[in-house]
């Protein structure tokens, strides 16, 4: 049933801000736009280009969806997640909005029929998958129908320096010249200035106006602990804080997903593995009961998460260190995008230093590349290593200034910090003094003098520094160590076995011209219980009574999607559902108040979800 008809004809800029509000309120269920949606609805409804940065969660799909509805036409949604589209399809479908997707997962006929649809001017949006977009046939096709505007999702897919790119996305450019009188919004999460400009000079969007939005995701609790045991870390954050819930583990290797999957699985945890090794139909599968069933984990690695809108991952843990801070902000921006209390956890250790720049420096890119990658790599390892408020430091690096935040491990439990200059003393000359031929192993044990047959073997036990460290235990020289590769202060040798070797900036130190603080090692404690979370973040503030409909209402929510075989989110988040158990709706008009709940669904669900309050009512 289209729910557009009527307002499109009566095309006219002066009700414009009336007419998206009444779109948002009647199709979307929602009272009012946040931030700059509203800006960016009249701008592209009245033709203008936009780029859209806005972090996930944010409500980009809403600066495209009403403009769409407004204007005259089709709206051309251009996306890289074909695997998403149907869901994305359903979840508008659901709200009485007509679309379709055009990608290669469809057989001919199913395309036919989209395309009859889209000619006879029965679609409000169309996604369609960039490599189909390019095509001859499907650039003629457009010629021939009035378009309403062309959406551009993801839009740093068009980055060659970023771990997403799309070499299709360069040649988008050919909707400005193809097509300049349609409007074109480029919307993206990844917020780096370098992006920025690579998306505005490839696209041709110099006219475009910008929105950027303020980057923080206040309701993340962002956490880095010291490695030790990490599958055994990460199993007593998932029980003691999360257990039931969903959440999505990330790992660098395909190997280490499996592993980890298999091992929370047999601890009683439902998890699955997903990376691009797998065969397609499984992958699907786990991605598929991921998004469908509750409180499934998904143990990934980065091929994972581009486009899930799942809105109630509660938590994203990282056992391997990411790459950049882009990467860590991406990945972790897929908690909580319900609003509510969400937890960004990540482990790392020496290995993983050593590791990431052992990539770097034996990847085949050019020197230029490298330096870059080095750079990411080096404000990565700053986040990990800062003495103050992890969100300030995420911020800044977005170039947003920001105040320490409360709701990071570092406010809420403020590191230590210690003159380490004395034992990053002992530790360069030891390293000094094995001839810099010796990896971290051999290191620690002759600093911390330990009688081993391989010091034996060299006499390293007649060295002067053997044994001066012996007041400290492994792992607080593993905790210095690291700081110093992140320093700066040592180097890692690929070429001579992993040898640790002293660069430039180590002479300073060790003359004594260059103090060094650190982070003091804290060992890390069995997390028990959950901690408790500060403020409104806490209370769902239901009473006994509103808890059991809130619980009848996500069983019928179950059942239901199961039925239309459709994520449950699609029918109502859990926002709505708390609110409906909060409100008692008796009428169809007390439950059109609720937030989330539109004219289609309000005619879908309306009658059984008033008959379930009611008979709550009469319990
Ligand atoms: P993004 O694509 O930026 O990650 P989405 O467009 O998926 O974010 O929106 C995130 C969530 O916020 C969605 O569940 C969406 O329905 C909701 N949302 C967006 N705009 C609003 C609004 N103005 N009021 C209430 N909820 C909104
Ligand atoms: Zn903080």
């Amino acid at each position: 049933m289209p729910t557009t008809g009527v307002l499109t004809s009566a095309a006219s800029e002066q009700n414009l801000p009336a007419r998206a509000l009444h779109l948002l309120q009647s199709v979307f269920g929602y009272p009012a736009f946040r931030g700059s949606q509203a800006e960016i609805v009249q701008l592209v409804a009245c033709g203008g280009d936009a780029l859209v940065l806005m972090p996930t969660g944010g409500g980009k799909s809403l600066c495209y969806q009403i403009p769409s509805l407004l204007r005259h036409g089709c709206g051309i949604v251009i996306s890289p997640l074909i695997a998403l589209m149907q869901d994305q399809v359903d979840a508008l479908g659901e709200l009485g909005v007509r679309a379709a997707f055009l990608n290669s997962s469809q057989s001919f006929d199913e395309s036919m029929h989209v395309e009859r649809a889209l000619r006879q001017g029965e679609l409000d949006l169309l996604y369609i998958a960039p490599e189909r977009l390019l095509t001859q046939r499907c650039l003629e096709m457009l010629d021939g129908v009035p378009i309403a505007l062309f959406a551009i999702d993801e839009a740093h897919c068009v980055s060659q320096w970023g771990h997403d790119f799309r070499p299709e996305y360069i040649r988008l450019s050919v909707l400005h010249e193809r097509y300049p009188d349609v409007p074109r919004i480029a919307l993206t999460a990844t917020a780096d200035g370098q992006t920025r400009t690579e998306i505005i000079e490839r696209l041709q969007l110099g006219q475009a106006q910008q929105f950027i939005s303020s980057f923080d995701r206040p309701n993340i609790r962002y956490q880095i602990v010291e490695k030790e045991n990490v599958r055994r870390q990460l199993l007593d954050f998932i029980t003691a804080e999360h257990a039931g819930e969903a959440g999505i583990v990330y790992c660098l290797s395909r190997k280490k997903v499996e592993e980890t999957a298999e091992f929370l699985r047999e601890n009683g945890i439902s998890a699955l593995a997903y990376h691009a090794g797998m065969d397609t139909p499984i992958r699907s599968k786990h991605q598929s009961r991921f998004l469908r069933e509750d409180g499934i984990i998904m143990v990934a690695t980065i091929a994972f998460g581009m486009g899930i809108d799942k809105p109630d991952v509660r938590f994203v843990a990282h056992l391997d260190l990411p790459r950049s801070i882009e990467g860590y902000y991406q990945e972790t921006g897929r908690a909580g995008r319900d609003g509510l209390p969400a937890d960004a956890w990540m482990a790392y250790g020496l290995q993983d230093v050593v590791q990431q720049r052992r990539m770097i420096e034996e990847s085949e890119a050019d020197i230029t590349f490298k330096r870059m990658q080095s750079a990411r790599l080096d404000a990565m390892l700053g986040l990990c290593e800062t003495l103050t408020c992890r969100r300030v430091r995420l911020l800044a690096y977005f170039d947003q200034a920001s105040e320490a935040c409360g709701n990071c491990d570092t406010c809420l439990n403020p590191p230590v910090s210690f003159d380490a200059t004395e034992a990053t003393q002992k530790l360069l000359s030891t390293i000094y003094r094995v001839g810099q031929r010796f990896g971290a192993v051999h290191v620690l044990e002759v600093l911390r003098g330990s009688d081993s047959e391989k010091v034996r073997q060299w006499r390293h036990h007649e060295l002067s520094t053997f044994g001066i460290g012996s007041d400290k235990s492994e792992a607080e020289w593993r905790a210095i160590l690291r700081q110093t590769f992140a320093l700066g202060l040592v180097e890692i040798d690929h070429e001579n076995y992993g040898s640790l070797r002293l660069p430039e900036a180590a002479r300073a130190v060790l003359r004594g011209e260059r103090q060094v603080a650190m982070r003091l090692y804290q060992k890390p404690v069995r997390q028990k219980r959950a901690p408790v979370r500060s403020g409104s973040y806490t209370e769902t503030g239901l009473s006994a009574a509103q808890q059991t409909l809130f619980e009848k209402l996500r069983w019928w929510r179950m059942e239901t999607a199961r039925t239309h075989n459709l994520p449950a989110y699609v029918i109502f988040h859990d926002n709505t559902l708390r609110e409906i158990a909060r409100a008692g709706p008796v009428t169809l008009d007390d439950l059109r108040q609720v937030s989330g709940v539109g004219e289609k669904k309000l005619e879908s669900y309306g009658a059984q979800i008033i008959a379930l309050v009611g008979e709550q009512g009469a319990d």
